[in-house]
């Protein structure tokens, strides 16, 4: 069982945890917990390490930012006491989760379990502080923002148990319901479609507790954790329950074409007009992204009628834009380019589904539906379940309610 940040905010919220936790407990199963820091605790901490040096170094930056986790665990474990259930908190390398060396994004590469084995036969429940882990040299890491369900599902596969995770939102969406009040939860998606949309956006999980979930074949629940700890509507041996199953492609019963509709608003757009249309152009352009640590997500080229010159538009974060500008600004001479213009009032919209593999029309459907709307579209990218258009950002809410209904994702 995972609980986020909102869900452990303060004391009486930890005491709705513990009773979920209890009904688990009562109904017999062995109970591994992992917490988040106190909702808004670690944006805390973060600012305060910025404040205290201008380039800190990351691993002290991890003995602060992991510390928030801490208290919530034993905090969690202190509350089960109370009620009478037997519970002891972990710290990461008490356990150890053990993790490479890249403080502030560190990936765990083995958690063996049997401590947390012990204390289960010896009946206790574990209360274990997410995001943190020990690197090779000894010293506290942690695994990069959102990083407490990445440790909820290495933890699950290293035990063999089932993953729940317990957010503030009571399961996936076919869309973001703040957008379109149709949006429906889904009962079920699979491992590879979760993926695409936390990557687009979905902010539910964080991508490499998807991945994880994926490769260990984990059975992820995303659920809310302000549903009634005791009311009727638990999980079942065969998978049904409240919330969201992410789960194999073939425990999908009633497969749509089309799943769900991620958008992401950071988004820039960068356009380099009238470069040689000639060998080794783009790799002196996205070199030097690269190297300065910008990643590029969708790339048009369009060629001129008499094929001297190109057009190159890419997209980067908005926050890399002023980066990626000034890296371009640098390489000009040597790329040999007329001129560089970019935007960042771009939003990106992708629909995401594994039925697209053996369904043809999926993309111009999406292309039509915009151009009724009268959106242009300024770059698109595709892939096995996915296509993505980059648009006008002001038109984003427009595009998203005229696709969810177009695909047939529309609740009631
Ligand atoms: N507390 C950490 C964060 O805010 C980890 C997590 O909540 O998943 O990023
Ligand atoms: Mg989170």
């Amino acid at each position: 069982m995972k609980f986020g940040g909102t869900s452990v905010a303060d004391l009486e919220k930890i005491r709705n945890v513990a009773r979920h936790v209890r009904r688990e407990v009562t109904a017999g199963h062995e109970v591994s917990v992992i917490v988040s820091a106190m909702a808004g605790k670690t944006n805390e901490l973060v600012d305060w390490c910025e404040q205290a040096c201008d380039d800190y170094d990351a691993s002290e930056y991890d003995a602060v930012v992991a510390s928030g986790e801490q208290v919530t665990a034993g905090l969690l474990a202190l509350t089960l006491q109370d009620m009478g259930i037997a519970a002891r908190s972990w710290a990461g390398w008490q356990i150890p989760v053990q993790t490479d060396g890249f403080h502030g994004k560190a990936r765990i590469m083995d958690i063996p379990p049997d401590n947390l084995v012990a204390a289960l036969d010896e009946g206790k429940v574990n209360v274990i502080a997410g995001f943190q882990g020990i690197g090779p040299d000894g010293r506290i890491t942690t695994l990069g923002r959102g990083g407490s369900d990445t440790s909820a599902v290495a933890v699950a596969a290293a035990l063999g148990a089932r993953c729940d995770i317990y957010t503030d939102v009571d399961g996936v969406y076919t869309t973001d319901p703040r957008i379109e009040a149709k949006a429906r939860r889904l009962e079920r998606i699979s491992y590879e479609e979760m993926l695409e949309l936390a990557s687009l956006g979905a902010k539910v999980l964080q991508t490499r507790s998807v991945e994880l979930a994926m490769t260990y074949n984990v059975p992820l629940r995303v659920r809310s954790s302000f549903d009634d700890p005791d009311g009727p509507f638990q999980v079942t041996e065969d998978g049904r329950g409240p919330g969201t199953l992410v789960c194999e492609e073939d425990e999908i019963v009633e497969q749509q074409v089309v799943s769900g509709i991620a958008y992401s608003r950071d988004e820039a757009q960068v356009a380099i007009r009238k470069v040689k249309d000639k060998p080794g152009v783009s790799a002196s352009i996205f070199g030097p992204l690269a190297d300065a640590g910008i990643s590029v997500d969708m790339i048009v080229q369009n060629v001129s009628a008499d094929g001297e010159f190109a057009n190159l538009t890419f997209t980067v974060a908005r926050g890399d834009l002023k980066k990626a500008l000034d890296v371009l600004a640098r390489e000009k001479d040597n790329i040999g380019f007329g001129e560089l213009a970019s935007s960042d009032e771009v939003a990106k919209i992708s629909v995401v589904g594994i039925g697209m593999r053996s369904h043809a029309g999926v993309a111009s459907k999406m292309f039509r539906v915009l151009s009724e709307k009268g959106i242009n579209i300024e770059a698109i990218t595709t892939s096995e379940i996915k296509v993505s258009v980059l648009i006008d950002e002001a038109y984003l809410e427009l595009a998203i309610r005229a696709l969810h209904s177009a695909y047939g994702l529309d609740g009631a």
